[in-house]
C-alpha cells in the first residue's frame, strides 16, 4: 500500500530523516503518520486494502476522514470486509473519499448509499454559499442521515455549508 511516507517508516513507525523533515514542515501530520502504519499493517493482511494510495488524514470531531488516491473507493466499496477492519482498527467512526474528488462527488461519498436528488447552491445576502442537498423522503433515509456529522465532516474537508432537506417525489 502506498502512503505518504516510505514503506519502511510506514512497516516500523519510526521516521526516517527524509519522513522527519516532511513531518516538520508540516507536509505530512502525526495523524497522517498514526494512519499509515495501521493502514499498512492492516494491508499486510487486505490484499483490497495493499493496492490503494492512502493520502491523508483528518479529524472531524472525534471521526476520522481517511482520503485515499483516484478511483480508490470503488475498489474499497467492493470489500466491505475491508471497511470493516478499517473501522475496527481505529475504534471510531471513519469516513472515507477521494482526495482529489469535486465537490458534486464528495456529497455523492458522504450520504452513500442514499442518492441524491437535487444539489443547489444558494447565496445568502452576506455573500456566503450554502449547498442545499435534497434526499428522498422515507424513514429509512431519515433514521440513516447522521445530519450533524455530515455537516461537520464536509466543513472540515472543504470548508462547504451544507443544508439537508427531504422531498417526497411521485412516483409515476
Ligand atoms: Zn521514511
Amino acid at each position: 500500500m502506498k502512503t505518504p511516507i516510505c514503506n519502511f517508516c510506514a512497516k516500523t513507525g519510526v521516521l526516517c530523516p527524509e519522513d522527519s523533515r516532511k513531518l516538520k514542515s508540516g507536509q505530512i501530520t502525526d495523524l497522517d503518520v498514526e494512519c499509515s502504519v495501521k493502514l499498512s499493517k492492516l494491508a499486510e493482511k487486505d490484499k483490497v486494502l495493499d493496492k490503494l494510495t492512502f493520502v491523508k488524514a483528518l479529524e472531524s470531531d472525534g471521526d476520522l476522514i481517511l482520503l485515499f488516491g483516484g478511483g480508490n473507493l470503488k475498489v474499497l466499496r467492493s470489500s466491505q470486509e475491508t471497511l470493516k477492519k478499517i473501522n475496527e482498527a481505529f475504534g471510531r467512526r471513519v469516513w472515507v473519499f477521494e482526495a482529489d474528488a469535486s465537490e458534486r462527488k464528495l456529497l455523492e461519498e458522504v450520504f452513500y448509499p442514499i442518492r441524491i436528488l437535487t444539489v443547489n447552491v444558494v447565496w445568502l445576502p452576506d455573500g456566503s454559499k450554502l449547498t442545499k442537498v435534497i434526499l428522498p423522503y422515507s424513514r429509512r433515509v431519515i433514521e440513516q442521515v447522521d445530519e450533524n456529522a455530515v455537516k461537520r465532516v464536509l466543513k472540515t474537508l472543504k470548508g462547504i455549508d451544507v443544508m439537508i432537506e427531504y422531498e417526497r417525489r411521485q412516483t409515476v
